[in-house]
């Protein structure tokens, strides 16, 4: 096999609480992460001229260290002396820089194809504890489906199935910048925190409206001041059918959850109404 394509699949978190800031200027997180079926795509070919060649759809996107994919390969390379080259093609779908781990999915998906076209025999576990020294989400990235992220996000376990649900995606065009909503989020009494095991214990019972009815992220009490059109996105998409929305990551993205396809279709309808840019996109679970 000289040749192998993978799809990275985006994540949106239905929760997302920010228990502390630690010493370390790290903070500790506890946030519910659920893949979707919106992917980027990468195929890897080994060639004959010797290193990394990344190329992408994308113009502005780097494509050497400063991408994720090309460290992810450099890093299976060196630990395995892998010789010859590698061509490694993104196609990028997931909006870049959205909230939605675009680039440690790429590079979870990365390692995980090239675990399969060297055969390193490389157990989940193992690229996930690799993943970890380059971005804390990747281990999540490796393990994909619904799964409670704790710790700086690197420690994880699998949660029961999200109910089956369909999911409306809208990005505004604007840019939210990570080190900035996490350097001005206030932690106080007065910080409105989502209740996580409440929606763990929703999930469990497969109850999609009572998960809905908890669902809550920390940061939008940053984003939001600073970009009200995440409030507009949410309110339009709850007049419009949603059971629930909600800003995933830092934002932008906001996501709204429905029981019925035809409802977010016609909520995507009116999101591309509003008086600014956003991309749409009607999608489900990717389990
Ligand atoms: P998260 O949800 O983990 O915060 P994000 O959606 O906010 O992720 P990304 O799309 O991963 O952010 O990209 C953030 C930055 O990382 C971009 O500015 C980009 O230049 C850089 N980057 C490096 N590698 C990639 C990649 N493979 N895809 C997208 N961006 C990448």
């Amino acid at each position: 096999m000289d040749s192998i394509w993978i799809n990275a699949p985006a994540k949106i978190n239905i929760g997302l609480d920010v228990l502390r800031r630690r010493e370390d200027g790290y903070h500790e997180v506890k946030m519910i992460m659920q893949s979707i079926r919106l992917f980027d795509r990468l195929t890897l070919t080994k060639t004959d001229m010797p290193g990394i060649h990344l190329t992408t759809n994308l113009s502005f996107l780097p494509v050497n260290r400063d991408n994720l994919v090309y460290r992810s390969a450099s890093l299976l390379m060196e630990e395995f002396g892998i010789e010859g080259g590698l061509s490694i093609h993104l196609e990028k779908r997931i909006p870049v820089a959205a909230g939605m781990a675009g680039g440690s999915t790429d590079a979870a998906s990365c390692m995980l194809a090239m675990n399969d076209l060297y055969n390193l025999g490389l157990s989940k576990h193992q690229l996930m504890k690799r993943g970890v020294t380059l971005g804390a989400d990747i281990p999540y990235c490796v393990l994909k489906g619904t799964a409670l992220s704790e710790g700086i996000g690197e420690k994880l376990s699998t949660l029961p199935r999200t109910p089956d649900c369909f999911i409306l995606i809208a990005k505004p065009g604007i840019h939210v910048s990570t080190r900035f909503v996490y350097s001005n989020l206030v932690l106080d009494e007065d910080t409105p925190h989502p209740d996580i095991d409440r929606m763990i214990q929703a999930m469990k019972q497969k109850d999609l409206e009572d998960l809905c009815r908890h669902m809550g992220n920390v940061l939008e009490t940053v984003t939001i001041p600073a970009h009200p059109e995440i409030a507009h996105i949410k309110e339009c998409m709850v007049a419009n059918g949603a059971i629930g929305s909600l800003m995933s990551g830092s934002g932008p993205t906001v996501f709204g959850i429905f029981d019925d396809m035809d409802k977010a279709k016609a909520a995507k309808a009116k999101c591309q109404e509003l008086p600014f840019k956003c991309f749409v996109f009607v999608t489900d679970l990717y389990r």
